[in-house]
């Protein structure tokens, strides 16, 4: 947290995950870049886990985490600072990222999850991000700094989904 964290702008969560590369070096350059940002405060940031990765076989195990900020900017703005930071943290030197392929393997990905209760569906941008309530790789980090927090479309808190979540996939085993 830095000293002259503003009272203003929303609080939001992001999810960062890295397969690739010096993973952790990938999360610590993310969360630096953002905690640089003139109009983002860093408020909480979760232990990074390690979890197994989803989508095509063969790709190594992810290391996951999720940090809370306080931000004047725009919903679209923030999501776009992290874009940048994917491009700038997210890159190995002889392999573009432009080869990478959906769900496949990544130096970094940033996901914004929450802001405030803000509810978006515009091209290129949906908050809540779609898939948080049923990621255990999204919710477990996230409980860790922001159980209280809450998913505006359903009525939960990250807690509540989070214990959902577990419910579900102990019935499954
Ligand atoms: P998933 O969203 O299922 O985790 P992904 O993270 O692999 O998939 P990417 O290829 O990283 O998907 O992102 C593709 C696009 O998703 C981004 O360029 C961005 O415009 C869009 N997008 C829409 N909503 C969000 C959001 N809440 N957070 C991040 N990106 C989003
Ligand atoms: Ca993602
Ligand atoms: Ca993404």
């Amino acid at each position: 947290m830095t000293e002259n964290e503003p009272a203003e702008g929303t609080v939001a969560s992001i999810a960062l995950g890295s397969n690739l590369g010096d993973r952790a070096a990938n999360l610590r350059g993310a969360v630096e870049a953002l905690e640089r940002h003139e109009a983002v405060d860093v408020l909480r940031v979760s232990d990074l886990l390690e979890t197994e990765p989803m989508g095509p076989p063969g790709q190594g195990p992810y290391l996951n985490a999720a940090m809370i900020v306080r931000t004047v900017l725009e919903p679209r703005d923030l999501l776009d600072v992290c874009l940048a930071i994917e491009r700038q943290f997210g890159r190995i030197r002889g392999r573009p990222t432009e080869e990478e392929v959906r769900w496949g393997p990544r130096t970094l990905d940033l996901d914004l999850l929450l802001f405030g209760r803000r509810i978006i569906d515009e091209p290129g941008l949906t908050v809540p991000h779609p898939h948080l309530h049923e990621r255990r790789f999204v919710l477990e980090p996230l409980v860790m700094i922001g159980p209280e927090l809450v998913h505006p479309l359903r009525n939960a808190t990250v807690a509540e989904m989070w214990s959902r979540l577990m419910e579900r996939s102990g019935a499954m085993e």
